[in-house]
């Protein structure tokens, strides 16, 4: 047994997230992240602002690149979807994550073991915050969301016409995501249906999207193109409160990355879990995770339903663009989807 209260396994934004709350409240946390950060993670790196809104309150904000909302295209189609209150923040991973696990590791009464893969040792908690294929599954078992997408994600220079909000193409091969990092470089993430994926998926969406063609003759790849599947997972039961074990970030299931959550969706129920810890009473954050997660899942089937092919995610924008703005609602965590 641990001196610790909570062991902590994993430091992305979740595990590093909560081990900054808990530490606050004075509750001994260890924190295990195999990697050595900074490192790259697959993501499109969209921080919705009810995310930046938790993380604000939990530790501050970092300096990176303000979006106002997305701007939606399909097929000549073009839809501004601005956020109804605050902004996002575009978080390339390998500075993010380092950012926020520095955090942790300076926050009293949290001991922060970067490069050291978990073994087993634990304290009287213990948090599984180990990502999507997390070792605590086998306890607590997770479910793939259909349709089975895969998803790619890099980073290039040289993109011409980037603003300021996150740019989402439609395409009958798959959806493509834009967004600033800063410094002149932009994010630029794929999804596929499993049927539609090709590894060359980035360049051959960049290159079939008319309209993004010609922005992208000068672009250079500055980091390698990750990849991630199957993207989408469920997670019924997230604690297990005879043994202390609780389940948090994407180890506690996760949306479809259409939702632009994930990132948020850990962030905002981070302050739950660390009262349940602090009261003992797991289940209370179990039912508000949970709620959060079925939301975000539901938005994520509708978003796929009426994007299927570049001709309805067209039609949707075009005839349908008065249920943009309460989708809009529903991303950002201000409407439940029911
Ligand atoms: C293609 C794609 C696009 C996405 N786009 C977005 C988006 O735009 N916006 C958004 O909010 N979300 C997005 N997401 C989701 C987002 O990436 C996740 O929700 C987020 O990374 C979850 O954070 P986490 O801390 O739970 O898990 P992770 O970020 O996966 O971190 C888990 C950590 O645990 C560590 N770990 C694993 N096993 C062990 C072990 N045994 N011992 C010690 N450490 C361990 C890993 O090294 C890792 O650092 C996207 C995901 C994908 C795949």
């Amino acid at each position: 047994m641990s001196r610790a209260d909570v062991t902590i396994v994993g430091g992305g934004p979740a595990g590093a997230a909560l081990a900054v709350e808990l530490g606050g409240r004075g509750v001994r946390v260890v924190l295990y992240e195999k990697a050595r950060h900074p490192r790259l993670k697959p993501c499109g790196e969209g921080l919705l602002p009810h995310g930046v809104a938790a993380l604000r309150e939990i530790v501050g904000v970092p300096d990176a690149p303000r979006v106002r909302g997305l701007r939606f295209q399909a097929a000549g189609v073009s839809v501004n979807a601005d956020f109804p209150a605050g902004h996002g923040l575009v978080v390339r991973r390998d500075r993010f994550d380092a950012w926020l696990f520095a955090r942790a590791a300076s926050t009293p009464n949290v001991d922060a073991r970067p490069g050291t893969a978990y073994r087993g040792e634990r304290a009287r908690f213990l948090v599984g915050a180990d990502g999507a294929r997390s070792m605590f599954h086998r306890r607590l078992p997770a479910t793939v969301a259909r349709p089975l997408r895969v998803g790619l994600s890099t980073h290039v220079a040289g993109l011409e016409g980037l603003g300021d909000r996150v740019e989402v193409f439609f395409h009958d091969d798959g959806e493509l995501y834009l967004a600033p990092t800063g410094g002149g470089e932009a994010l630029v993430a794929a999804l596929f249906d499993y049927a539609r994926f090709r590894p060359d998926g980035v360049t051959h969406l960049l290159s079939a999207i008319p309209g993004l063609r010609d922005r992208a003759t000068h672009i250079e790849f500055t980091t390698p193109v990750l990849a991630a599947a199957p993207l989408g997972l469920c997670v019924p039961r997230i604690v297990d409160e005879d043994d202390g074990l609780m389940l948090v970030g994407d180890a506690a299931g996760t949306p479809d990355p259409i939702t632009g959550d994930g990132i948020a969706l850990a962030l905002a129920s981070t302050r739950a879990a660390a009262e349940a810890i602090v009261s003992g009473n797991l289940r209370a954050y179990a039912r508000r995770r949970l709620t959060m997660g079925r939301t975000a899942n539901r938005l994520g089937r509708l978003l796929l339903r009426l994007s299927r092919t570049e001709r309805r995610a067209a039609w949707v924008l075009r005839d349908l663009s008065a249920l943009v703005s309460p989708l809009m609602h529903v991303a950002v965590g201000r409407t439940p989807l029911d």
